[in-house]
């Protein structure tokens, strides 16, 4: 690891070729985008648009060049936006066909709507999507998915195979049917039958943790290259054999990896030789295309038309105040965690007063539309799920309540938890009489808890959450959010009471 790091280059390496034999050579030109399913930008960067217009310049110059351009995406795309909310992911894989992609793998997100959404998603994408290591019913593939795929150009081929995080049941809703083999294992066996079939390169596009591009390449001699997604990193790293390139999230970023391979005469016959140049275009100035960013904006306000749409009835008063939110038991907060430790089927779930922003009252009887929740959650947090000690939990308990006072925001909302507190007591022990599931809480056991990326991450001062173990991280989580409005829309309205679950002794 350190050595590969050692020969890192980052910066753009062009090489003069030896001489060709044979074939002309190949200028390719890979242009590669990973876990975007955001249609817009965002304070200027990423989204379809911008997306479009950098793929539309790559594609000219290869065409002016008489190379071959392909886009290729690093997986997660479906989910979890607002708007996929609505049509499971429909719109990204219009914007993707009307972009013009070439090559996709799965990742874990396109499995969070069900195998049967994904199965109808694939239908409607016009390039390919590869799926490798994904089995299906017991058998190698996943139904509209690819295993390999080969690409032939000026007399090269160019094969391309797919690798999904094998962690993607529990970290999506991919079923007891799909089945996801050992990385190394199947990228060994799935590049040397493409070698074997003439591919003068081999492409892995992955959706996996770093680490884990790093071992595949360690352990796959046959793979040339990986163009990943997952981690949400901006990454280049090439020891001068092996490259790998990851384009961060959202369009944010678009990886561009400039191949020129050649034939040349070597010792033993004729030898392929390839030589990388590598950029990462931040497009926060790039202009967007105006065709796609038209389409942008017909699914912006189609999803401004959902917002308003009524999901429930709230049967009892609402108050979201400031005040309200940061002092006590709210009926509010308890139907938001209600709603994570639903979703996740953990033993409890937590999030934080200072999340919830409306400041609002609701009367009993008055209809609620999506925007209400995403005005209460405006943060876009995610439903993060981690093992922690019970211990840890209590820890987490008395940083909720210990700036009460100061009506601070990391008042927490619980479900699955009830405790007592006395605010008068020194901050570090108020809290007592915690129950998980109505039975007291046991310091040494091991819960599954639900809770908001910010805490998770040790926000507003919740450090105990640092100590536990991430099963569900936020790039992999769904929306609160959606989680409120899905919880809101089964439960026929809001039918939630304050029942005591945090109980002021002062
Ligand atoms: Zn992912």
């Amino acid at each position: 690891m350190r050595a590969t790091l050692h020969a890192v280059f980052l910066c753009t390496i062009l090489v003069v070729l030896g001489v060709p034999a044979g074939a002309e050579p190949l200028r390719l030109s890979l242009v590669h985008v990973n876990d975007w399913d955001r249609l817009d930008d965002k304070d200027g960067a990423g989204g379809a648009a911008k997306i479009a217009s950098i793929v539309r310049y790559e594609r000219d110059r290869a065409e002016a060049d008489g190379g071959l351009m392909l886009l290729t995406f690093g997986g997660d795309m479906l989910s979890p936006s607002l708007l996929s909310g609505f049509d499971k992911g429909a719109h990204m894989v219009d914007l993707a066909n009307a972009i013009g992609f070439d090559a996709a793998v799965l990742g874990n997100h396109e499995f969070d709507f069900g195998p049967e959404i994904l199965m109808q998603r694939l239908k409607e994408a016009k390039y390919p999507v590869l799926g490798s290591n994904v089995s299906y019913k017991g058998k190698p593939g996943f139904p509209g998915a690819q295993r390999s795929r080969m690409v032939t150009s000026g007399g090269y081929k160019i094969g391309l195979l797919g690798l999904t995080t094998t962690d993607t049941p529990s970290l999506s809703s991919s079923g007891p049917d799909v089945g996801f083999a050992p990385i190394a294992e199947t990228a060994k066996e799935i590049a040397a039958t493409l070698r074997k079939d003439g591919a003068d390169l081999v492409i892995a596009l992955t959706h996996a943790v770093y680490q884990s591009d790093l071992e595949t390449l360690r352990q796959v001699g046959d793979i040339d290259i990986v163009l990943g997604g997952h981690d949400h990193l901006v990454l280049v790293l090439y020891d001068g054999k092996q490259a790998v390139l990851k384009a961060g999230s959202q369009g944010n970023f678009v990886g561009i990896m400039d191949i020129a391979i050649d034939r040349v005469a070597g010792r033993n016959g004729q030898e392929l030789v390839w030589q990388p140049s590598f950029s990462l275009i931040n497009t926060i100035d790039v202009e967007p295309d105006p065709q796609i960013a038209k389409k942008v904006a017909a699914y912006t306000s189609k999803l401004d038309r959902e917002l308003v749409v009524e999901i429930g009835v709230t049967e009892v008063a609402l108050d979201t105040s400031r005040a309200a939110v940061r002092s006590a038991e709210n009926v509010f907060g308890n139907l938001i965690a209600d709603a994570m430790r639903t979703a996740t089927g953990a033993d409890a779930a937590l999030t934080n007063g200072g999340g919830i922003r409306g400041d609002t009252s609701y009367q009993a009887g008055r209809k609620l539309t999506r925007k209400d929740v995403l005005t209460e959650l405006p943060f876009g947090n995610r439903t993060v799920t981690m093992r922690i000690k019970g211990k840890d939990l209590r820890a987490a308990l008395e940083n909720g309540v210990s700036q009460v006072a100061e009506g601070a925001g990391r008042f927490p909302h619980v479900s699955g938890i009830s405790f007592a507190f006395d605010g008068r007591k020194p901050a570090g022990s108020r809290v007592s009489d915690i129950k998980v599931a109505d039975t007291p809480l046991d310091l040494g056991k091991v819960y599954v808890v639900a809770i908001n990326d910010f805490i998770a991450r040790g926000g507003d001062g919740y450090d105990a959450f640092k100590k536990g173990e991430i099963i569900v991280d936020a790039s992999s989580a769904r929306l609160m959010a959606s989680q409120v409005i899905d919880h809101i829309q089964k439960s026929d309205g809001v039918k939630t009471r304050i029942e005591g679950r945090i109980r002021r002794l002062d």
